[in-house]
């Protein structure tokens, strides 16, 4: 039987205690203004997290799935043109593709920054690619710069799937305002979460801003006159007052995740049989995610467990080996470098208010479990020795 928790996953209360205050004066304006859809929160929202990107435009929309969706048909995506993302994402990447109506075809990713690999990207396009969606994965930017140019040479529209990447940046330029559209996820256990859905797409492109504005509330410039159909996928008021008080910790809560990676580098960097991150000076990474590789994947997560201490797998199965995508044709070995990284990686802990004690605690464990491996191990290779 596995021991209580002693350090989750994930705790979203202490973070919420410590708004209450804020939350609750918020709550209580939204409320009494009566304006739930939208309306001047959502609007006030957008404007902020706007300068925080350094983008023309925000438009808060109902998810991040929903945001990626309308960045795709605001750019002008038809149905059945090529859109190449990586396969080691959150599948609501490539649904957002087929539900714009666009044709999923994968590119395999960089070994050691795990993210869209340009030179497999230059490989994959076609006469009917339409768009790149390169994932910034546990909040580490893609390698923007060659993925940026080879969409130039192309012509290819450029989304950024931002939703883990809320403050990284890359080469000082905030994820999510480097291409055509940058697509954000608000959803509770990201690096700001609402207590709900919510999503944004940011753009510096004003035709693309009043596009995703249009379909996102069943394409009607004025109530009532539609000039296309589109869907109900507007921002909620309430979340939109959650998310202003929440971007005002974004910097300090990002600064306190990399305060967290840095220990968990420094305890587990050297550790045989254990790979953690990159790092990378040219990268503000968000760390949304903080995802260490090795090969005793599956032994070391049941041992933390009995330990207490809870990891999660982003993601175990790329997805072109899962059945949703069976009609694209991809195989085992499609991919080496995703599949290789999927069988290896482990998410551990990782939340601004997570403290020292505790990544200590996880990486004690972390080091006692691949010990006891190394130990294990230790008879057969002085076998091996003495038999040669
Ligand atoms: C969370 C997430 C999404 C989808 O966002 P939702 O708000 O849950 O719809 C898309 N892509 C990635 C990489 C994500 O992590």
């Amino acid at each position: 039987m596995a021991a209580s928790v002693t350090v989750p996953f994930l705790d979203l209360k202490p973070q919420i205690e410590k708004l209450q205050g804020e939350l609750e004066s918020m709550f209580r304006r939204v409320i009494m203004s009566a304006r739930f859809a939208e309306g001047p929160e959502a609007t006030a929202f957008e404007q902020e997290f706007a300068s925080t990107l350094t983008v023309e435009h925000v438009v808060g929309c109902s998810s991040g799935t929903a945001a990626l969706r309308l960045a795709l048909e605001a750019l002008g995506l038809k149905r059945g043109d090529e859109v190449i993302t990586v396969p080691n994402t959150f599948i609501a990447t490539t649904e957002a593709i087929s539900q714009a109506g666009g044709t999923v075809v994968f590119c395999d990713v960089d070994p050691r920054r795990g993210t869209m690999d340009p030179e497999q990207l230059r490989n994959t396009i076609t006469p009917r690619t339409f768009a790149i969606v390169p994932v910034h994965l546990y909040g580490r930017p893609a390698d923007m710069d060659p993925i940026l140019q080879i969409a130039h040479q192309h012509n290819l529209r450029v989304v950024e799937d931002a939703c883990q990447a809320h403050g990284a940046r890359y080469k000082g330029r905030p994820a999510g305002s480097m291409g055509h559209a940058g697509c954000f996820s608000f959803y509770p256990g990201k690096n700001i979460g609402a207590f709900g859905e919510a999503g944004c797409v940011a753009t510096n492109d004003g035709a693309v801003a009043r596009a995703v504005r249009l379909l996102k509330d069943h394409g009607q410039p004025q109530k009532y006159h539609h000039v296309v159909e589109g869907d109900n996928a507007r921002l909620d008021a309430i979340q939109a007052g959650v998310l202003r008080i929440k971007l005002r910790y974004l910097e300090q809560w990002n600064e306190r995740r990399r305060e967290i990676a840095a220990l968990y580098r420094e305890l587990l960097g050297s550790i045989d049989g254990i790979e953690v991150p990159g790092h990378d000076p040219a990268l503000l990474e968000s760390y949304h995610l903080y995802v260490i590789h090795t090969p005793h994947r599956d032994r070391l997560r049941a041992e933390l467990e009995q330990a207490g201490i809870q990891t999660a797998l982003h993601y175990p199965i790329p997805l072109h080996l899962q059945p949703a995508y069976a009609r694209l044709g991809y195989r085992k070995g499609s991919f080496p470098v995703a599949e290789r990284l999927a069988a290896q990686l482990l998410s551990l802990p990782v939340y601004p208010e997570l403290d020292d004690a505790s990544v200590a605690a996880v990486c004690r464990e972390i080091t006692r479990i691949m010990e006891e491996i190394r130990q294990e191990k230790a008879p057969d290779r002085h076998a091996a020795v003495t038999a040669g």
